[in-house]
C-alpha cells in the first residue's frame, strides 16, 4: 500500500462498491468514475504498469478482463464493453472496464467515453449494479 496512491486505496472501500477480490485482483465501483456500467478491475499490490505485474499476474489479468468484460456485456446489456489502461495519472496497474451503451452518442464513444465523466456520474446507480455484477462474474470466472 502506498500513501496517495487511488488504487492502493481502494483496498478501503465499502463492501457495496466490490464486484470481487481474489489473492491478486480486484474489482470496484470507484467514486469520480461511477459512471453505471464502469468498473474498475486492478492489481491487488502497488506494481507500476503492466511491467510491473509478476508473472502470476500477467498470467491472470486476461481471464479477469475477459470475464470482467462478458459479466459487464450481460449486466449492462451495453453493444460494446472497453478496456482502458492509461497508466499515468495513477500508474498503479488497472483497467477501466466500462459499458458502451446505445444512449452514448458518436462524439462519446470510443477515446471521447472518458467525457461522460463530466455528465454521467450516478453513484446509487452505478452501485445498484454490483450484485449482478458479483454473480455473473463469479458464473464467468467459474467456466
Ligand atoms: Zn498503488
Amino acid at each position: 500500500m502506498t500513501a496517495g496512491c487511488t488504487p492502493c486505496e481502494m483496498e478501503a472501500l465499502e463492501d457495496a462498491a466490490v464486484v470481487f477480490r481474489d489473492d491478486l485482483w480486484a474489482c470496484e465501483v470507484l467514486d469520480g468514475f461511477d459512471v453505471p456500467g464502469w468498473f474498475v478491475l486492478r492489481v491487488r499490490r502497488h506494481a507500476l504498469r503492466i511491467g510491473g505485474l509478476s508473472d502470476a499476474e500477467l498470467a491472470t489479468y486476461g481471464r479477469r478482463a475477459r470475464d470482467l468484460s462478458a459479466a459487464v456485456s450481460e449486466v449492462t446489456g451495453a453493444p460494446a464493453t472497453y478496456l482502458l489502461t492509461f497508466g499515468e495519472a495513477n500508474p498503479h496497474f488497472h483497467t477501466l472496464v466500462a459499458a458502451r451503451g446505445d444512449e452514448v452518442p458518436p462524439e462519446r464513444r470510443l477515446g471521447g467515453i472518458m467525457q461522460q465523466r463530466t455528465d454521467r456520474l450516478d453513484r446509487p446507480a452505478a452501485l445498484a449494479l454490483v450484485p449482478a455484477m458479483a454473480e455473473a462474474y463469479a458464473r464467468h470466472a467459474a467456466r
